[in-house]
């Protein structure tokens, strides 16, 4: 009872902290549903400065959500090219379609019907319904959890998903009136957990809500929020190809594992084979390493140890394209541009003629 009172108290010193305090960032500007629901999707996982360029150069491309539903998937997917997490992008356009065909093109302004979007969870439909519908909705994501886990000094796992749902129930018990104050509050709780109650170190000092927390009162900033215990990435040994014939380099498009339907310099998880064994059996003709390296990816549940061999070959059962169509027009996940980055590296090291 103590704890609800304490958020309660919440909203007006935050509320006004944030209105001296906001960041300007591209999608406050004019923040209609789609804006807001593309900036949320990027966001996820990924920096908000990482974000800001990717937001700008795809709103210029992709303007409307019927542009969004309309876009080529090579061209999305090359907007998409350094965010990660491409099934993001996927979702994004399914969405986009569902909106098109199913809404005539208007959002829905209701929580559960966003939920019924691709890839729309209860964290992003409460964004859009509290930031572009002005809607009393909870939009609870990790720096939400934290600073409520701190305030309240709550023990409960972050991953704790009946935990989540309560704090959504519960914040939005404390939202304002209906319209722009609830976008506000959204907002501030994000900027909050951005700029001050960071998960390392949390400058207390300078928070509006220092009054009310639990951990600062008790110097328990670090105890909050309790994490679960963390599980041991799966390891992989992957050979990645970079084979050059007369026409370039050999891309395809992966299709089972992680980053199914991505393009790919040819690959594969090996256990003990030979790079030899996987050019002969993929039917690589007449081929001559020239160079390897070695580095590792990590995704989110698996750790790729890869072997990047390039090699030069009379015939290979791929397309292939010059490097200035891969780097223009191929969307490449990161985990083998680092390979694009070790041709560029023995390219002007070792004098290798490379096709253009
Ligand atoms: S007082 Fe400190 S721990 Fe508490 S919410 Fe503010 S920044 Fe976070």
């Amino acid at each position: 009872m103590e704890k609800e009172k304490l958020l309660q108290r919440i909203p007006a010193p935050l509320l006004s902290w944030y209105d001296s305090h906001k960041r300007a960032l591209p999608w406050r500007e004019n923040p209609t549903p789609y804006r807001v629901w593309v900036s949320e999707i990027m966001l996820q996982q990924t920096r908000v400065e990482a974000v800001k360029e990717y937001y700008l150069r795809f709103m210029k491309e992709l303007p409307t959500v019927e542009h969004l539903a309309a876009c080529e998937e090579e061209k999305l997917l090359k907007l998409w090219e350094g965010l990660g997490y491409y099934s993001r992008a996927r979702n994004l356009q399914k969405a986009a379609r569902q909106i098109v065909l199913d809404f005539d093109g208007a959002f829905p302004n209701d929580i559960r019907l966003l939920q019924t979007l691709s890839g729309v969870g209860a964290y992003t439909a409460g964004a859009i319904a509290s930031i572009a519908f002005g809607k009393r909705a909870a939009a609870v994501d990790g720096n939400v959890l934290r600073v409520i886990s701190r305030l309240t000094e709550n023990a409960t796992p972050i991953n704790d998903i009946a935990y989540r749902k309560a704090l959504e129930e519960r914040l939005t018990a404390i939202y304002p009136p209906e319209g722009e104050l609830c976008s506000r509050f959204t907002q501030s709780l994000f900027e909050l957990g951005a700029l001050i109650c960071k998960p390392r170190s949390p400058e207390c000092a300078a928070c509006p809500l220092s009054f009310l927390c639990q951990a600062n009162a008790h110097n328990t900033q670090a105890l909050f929020p309790v994490q679960p215990p963390k599980k041991a990435k799966r390891q992989e040994d992957v050979y990645v190809f970079l084979i050059q014939t007369d026409e370039g380099f050999c891309i395809r498009r992966r299709e089972e594992g992680v980053l199914k339907g991505m393009n790919e310099f040819p690959s594969k998880v090996v256990y003990g084979e030979s790079a030899s064994a996987v050019l002969d059996e993929w039917g690589v003709y007449g081929y001559q390493e020239l160079a390897r390296e070695r580095f590792t990816h990590i995704f989110t549940h698996i750790r790729w140890d890869i072997t990047c061999v390039w090699v030069r070959a009379e015939s290979a059962p791929f397309d292939a394209y010059t490097l200035d169509e891969i780097r223009e027009k191929v969307s490449l996940p990161t985990a083998f541009k680092q390979c694009l980055q070790m041709l560029s590296h023995y390219g002007t090291q070792n004098q290798v003629q490379l096709i253009p």
